[in-house]
């Protein structure tokens, strides 16, 4: 998010992770997210953008399915393994090493005040797949 308001622009699978993250673990409605990219975005595309949010939301024409649920740690020790990208735009994190930087709320010490997590990747996963497991039996 910090890469967004300080340059307008995200690679798509860290748009793809962010998305999954606010409708799927934190069961936001997709259109809050979508509000936010237009604003921000130098990209900002009418088509574009509402057709990938539905995308990551499971609601769209071209919808991924519902359990595809992006594990943001995952993603950014397959993706940034050495932690270059995370340092770049949260600087708190440049005396973790490149295995702790993934995970700076297991050693807060280090991670000089940048905050916990918003919720549990585990916990808010299992309820974001019970939700839609009971949207999807109505
Ligand atoms: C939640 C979310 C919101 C998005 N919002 C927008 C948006 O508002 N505007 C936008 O142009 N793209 C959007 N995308 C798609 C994609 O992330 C961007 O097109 C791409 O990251 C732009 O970087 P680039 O020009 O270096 O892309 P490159 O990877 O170099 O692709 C070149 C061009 O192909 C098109 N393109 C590539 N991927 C996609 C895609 N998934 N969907 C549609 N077009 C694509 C774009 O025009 C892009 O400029 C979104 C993706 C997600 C997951």
């Amino acid at each position: 998010m910090r890469q967004l308001w300080q340059t307008g622009w995200m690679h798509n699978r860290v748009r793809m992770a962010a998305a999954s993250f606010l409708v799927k673990n934190l069961l936001a409605d997709w259109r809050l997210g979508e509000a936010w990219f237009w604003d921000t975005l130098v990209d900002a595309d009418a088509a574009s953008n509402p057709a990938n949010w539905q995308w990551v939301a499971g609601s769209g024409a071209d919808a991924s399915p519902y359990f595809r649920i992006f594990n943001p740690v995952a993603q950014s020790k397959k993706f940034d393994a050495g932690g270059r990208y995370l340092r770049g735009f949260i600087p708190e994190l440049a005396d973790l090493d490149d295995r702790a930087v993934h995970e700076p709320w297991k050693n807060p010490a280090a991670a000089s005040g940048y905050p916990g997590p918003l919720v549990g990747l585990q916990e808010s996963r299992e309820r974001a797949l019970d939700t839609y497991q009971q949207l999807e039996a109505k």
